[in-house]
């Protein structure tokens, strides 16, 4: 199981920093494993608060190139130098308001790949697109145009954008047909292991029912992480569902 905490543009150096001394005595296990997404300006001193601990570092976004004239960009090989394993691409925040499209999020992934990132590609539909019965097929068609081939090991976030900071989720039925048809799609990418995160509304009243979902290897949390005693919470709805299953 993978838990993401996206934060986004918040927390402060402070913030940042009672967090973490709140982790403390925090006792992770080796089978659900926890990364943080700061916002960049953070990553170097989070990364050095986190040395010591059972947790992962990762970025919100990267670009594609390796280096050059991009002016307020940050590249996967700088992510990777200051201690990043992982990176979020092509948030629908990111679609929306910047208009990163699929073409743009792939070569992302590639480079990501190259600098030794584990990129986590999200998808999901609209309202609009759930409502007029479409959005099995957008998902279908995002996964085409933007997933990476060929490679070994990948996270995908299904993210209805409807159900992102609403407190509105999906029924069961719909997160287990959306995740297995990820799956699927990887398989014909030739992608080695895919991992399938859900986000969206994640709160500690409900993680523990999303991750008994089948296919559901884990959740990607926006609100609830800033949080510390609602990210651990969710943490442990994890740490119980491996038990579960073993
Ligand atoms: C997100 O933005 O990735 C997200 C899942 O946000 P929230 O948990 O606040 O819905």
């Amino acid at each position: 199981m993978f838990i993401a905490a996206n934060w986004k543009m918040n927390l402060n150096k402070k913030k940042i920093q009672e967090f973490i001394t709140d982790l403390e005595n925090f006792e992770f296990d080796d089978g659900v494993k926890a990364c943080i997404f700061p916002s960049f300006i953070f990553i170097d001193y989070l990364y050095s608060l986190i040395s010591d601990k059972s947790i992962s570092l990762g970025s919100q976004n990267c670009h594609f190139e390796k280096n050059g004239a991009f002016t307020g960009d940050i590249s996967p090989y700088s992510l990777k130098e200051c201690g990043c394993e992982y990176v979020i691409l092509g948030h629908s925040e990111r679609r929306a308001q910047y208009n990163e499209d699929n073409n743009f999020i792939k070569k992302c992934a590639y480079s990501a790949i190259d600098a030794g990132l584990k990129p986590i590609i999200c998808v999901g539909e609209s309202i609009e697109i759930r409502n007029s019965g479409n959005a099995i097929n957008f998902i279908k068609s995002q996964l085409d145009e933007c997933l990476p081939e060929n490679c070994k090991d990948i996270y995908i976030a299904y993210e209805p954008m409807w159900s992102i900071g609403t407190g509105i989720i999906p029924s069961i039925n719909q997160i287990e047909e959306i995740h297995s048809i990820i799956k699927i799609q990887a398989i014909k990418k030739n992608i080695g292991t895919t991992k399938v995160l859900y986000g969206g509304s994640v709160k500690p009243d409900n993680a523990e029912k999303i991750m008994s979902i089948d296919n559901v290897d884990g959740t990607l949390i926006g609100g609830a992480s800033l949080n510390v005693k609602d990210f651990l919470a969710i943490y442990c709805s994890a740490v119980k569902q491996i038990k579960v299953i073993s």
